[in-house]
């Protein structure tokens, strides 16, 4: 589904990536870990077009993508969340998650409504939809994001920190509701998260890709990578 082939980015002086190459088949959750600064946030910015590579190519669905408008990444079928939750504070639940599907359904607002309302309920926000998101909570914030990727009818979804600063309670909901994503909504899933026990632990994540000073250093299942020498001096330092 996802094919990205010997990334290399810079910024400056910084090799941010260094000829990072993965793939992700159709159905899969695909974690990406690695200390801070290790390209994770860049790698997804290429991705979702908000940065080109210096070389290198992202191939989706067979076609090349790397490099193209993030707009029209994301009509293509890749949708993500953001770190700093991204909503309009001045709106409602349902307004901001029709902002994220109403492009996805030709802008036409029954069909756009429709899909976001479903999206509010997978996410458990139904409920709220006529809240002023000024009015949520930090985990219900996350949710919400949530619901705005999956409003826009996805075939990937690329997640990054969702369950950053949220609680073991909160967090335990998000992952059952990432294996929801793959297992009922055939969502294809890529990850990027520092709570490790959600990545080993609570999803159930078919690979794990690890990322140390923009280099590919492992990539595997997520119990091989626990015993990864090299993973584990990257994260504890030598
Ligand atoms: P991670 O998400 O794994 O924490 P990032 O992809 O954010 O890592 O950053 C990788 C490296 O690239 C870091 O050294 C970071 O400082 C640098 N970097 C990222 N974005 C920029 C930018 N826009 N300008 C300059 N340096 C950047």
């Amino acid at each position: 589904m996802l094919e990205i082939k010997n990334i290399s980015k810079n910024f400056g002086g910084i090799k941010a990536l260094n000829n990072v190459s993965l793939s992700i088949e159709k159905d899969e959750i695909v974690g990406l870990i690695g200390p801070n600064g290790s390209g994770k946030t860049t790698l997804f910015n290429i991705v979702s077009g908000l940065i080109k590579p210096d070389s290198g190519a992202v191939i989706f669905s067979g076609k090349r993508i790397e490099g193209l408008q993030p707009e029209v990444i994301s009509l293509s079928g890749i949708t993500r969340t953001f770190q700093e939750v991204r909503v309009i504070d001045s709106l409602n639940v349902l307004e901001n998650t029709m902002i994220a599907s109403l492009p996805h359904f030709k802008m036409n607002y029954h069909i756009a409504s429709d899909a976001a309302i479903e999206a509010l309920e997978i996410v458990g926000l139904k409920d709220r939809a006529q809240t002023p998101v000024s009015k949520l909570k930090d985990g219900e914030k996350r949710l919400l994001e949530l619901a705005r990727a999956i409003a826009a009818n996805p075939k990937l979804v690329l997640l990054d920190e969702i369950m950053a600063g949220l609680m073991e309670k909160e967090q335990s909901r998000l992952a059952n509701l990432i294996n929801m994503l793959r297992n009922e909504l055939e969502i294809t899933v890529f990850w990027i998260e520092h709570v490790l026990r959600a990545m080993f632990r609570l999803v159930e994540v078919d690979r794990i890709v690890v990322l140390n000073w923009g280099n590919k250093i492992a990539e595997g299942a997520p119990d091989e990578i626990l015993r990864n020498n090299e993973v584990i001096e990257a994260y504890l330092g030598k």
